[in-house]
């Protein structure tokens, strides 16, 4: 069957304005497995993108020939409200301007809701409870009443991906080497596979699941979150979400795109979801490690920012990774205050080179192996 093009309207914030969500499907509808691809909730944030622009023409190749066996529904740009912040020109689109929120957070946990609805139904047969948890979130989403565009956003995407057994949310960071966010529960089973298809030079996973409600974070804790409800019925984590960093903002070329595509394409025919032959897996570059093993370093004051170490370089415990520097301190280097590694591990994210700190900041994060103290509690991720 061709693909098949549709939009979604969002309700209009303002006389004469409305944004609506393009949605691509391609293979079955309702077939299995499904998977669900979509790029830049944060609308700064086009590398992802660019990869769905190569990956399209080869799923709908795909399925011209008959290949894609499941189903594969893909939002290139899943948040117009955030790519229309041209500001001054500069495109923000990370926080929502309404009510400031980060466009990856708040995200709806169904899994009251589904309990709710289906709880006492949940028996020992996993293929009956998988599909009734189904129904019944698609159901909840479907008895949501949204007001504003980014409220009906969430939850028409959730409608989008609820219901699929691989959700990838492509995202980059401001400068980074390709890095995954995962859950404990899916690593080595699923998540191994396509840190390897896709080259992540660093797989960090949240124990058991992530507790902010991120796009990727909602859509697998549903499951965990239900079989911690209901110990004695057996319910399998049904859904294998990904938050897939894809390296640096300014990290959109043809080059990386092309080849990003090719390996999101080998992983959707490593799962069975496009018929062929995925070959042998690649060598995997990093093992995973815990979040509560990722150290970030914060500004400690305000100042010139200057970075020591490279972005995907192994950094040690005690090491400067970069410098705040007091602008107004005539002493050279003692105007410079270092900011030091507090674990080894690879330094896989930078925040912007060469400008202005101020204190609290988050400068640089790093995968290590050993779990910090001094994260223990934190959230996985800091605005
Ligand atoms: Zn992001």
């Amino acid at each position: 069957m061709p693909y098949v093009k549709r939009t979604i309207a969002l309700p209009s914030m303002t006389p004469g304005t409305g944004r609506r969500l393009v949605v691509h499907t391609f293979g079955k509808s309702g077939a299995r497995p499904k998977a669900y691809l979509q790029a830049a909730i944060h609308a700064n944030e086009l590398p992802g993108a660019m990869a769905l622009h190569h990956l399209m023409p080869m799923l709908v190749e795909a399925d011209r020939r008959g290949r894609i066996r499941g189903e594969i529904v893909l939002v290139p740009t899943v948040n117009p409200i955030g790519l229309s912040q041209l500001v001054g020109n500069n495109h923000l689109g990370r926080y929502d301007f309404l009510g400031r929120d980060n466009f990856n957070r708040n995200w709806h946990d169904l899994s009251g809701a589904v309990a709710e609805r289906v709880g006492r139904q949940l028996g020992r047969n996993p293929a009956d409870n998988v599909a009734r948890i189904r129904k019944a979130a698609l159901a909840s989403l479907g008895a949501m009443r949204p007001t504003n565009e980014l409220q009906t956003l969430r939850v028409e995407v959730m409608k989008l991906s609820i219901d699929a057994d691989v959700a990838l949310d492509l995202h980059c960071d401001n400068e980074a080497a390709l890095h995954l966010f995962i859950s404990r529960q899916d690593w080595p089973v699923l998540a191994r596979g396509l840190a390897a298809d896709i080259g992540a030079e660093a797989t960090l996973y949240n124990d058991p699941y992530p507790e902010i409600s991120t796009f990727s974070g909602v859509n697998s804790a549903l499951w965990p979150r239900l079989a911690a409800r209901y110990p004695q019925a057996g319910i399998p984590q049904a859904c294998f979400s990904a938050t897939v960093e894809y390296r640096s903002q300014h990290d959109v070329s043809h080059e990386l795109g092309e080849a990003d595509a090719r390996n999101l394409y080998r992983f959707l025919v490593r799962r069975g979801i496009i018929s062929g032959r995925a070959g042998k897996l690649p060598r995997l570059k990093a093992q995973a490690t815990p979040i509560g093993g990722m150290d970030v370093g914060y500004a400690p004051k305000t100042g010139i920012l200057v970075y020591r170490a490279a972005t995907g370089s192994r950094v040690r415990k005690g090491e400067s990774v970069c410098e705040v520097i007091d602008p107004s301190d005539v002493r050279g280097p003692r105007a410079r205050t270092q900011v030091l590694a507090r674990t080894d591990g690879i330094l896989f994210s930078r925040k912007v080179n060469g400008r202005l700190a101020w204190p609290g900041m988050v400068l640089f994060r790093i995968a290590g192996a050993k779990l910090l103290a001094h994260r223990k509690g934190l959230s996985s991720l800091d605005d």
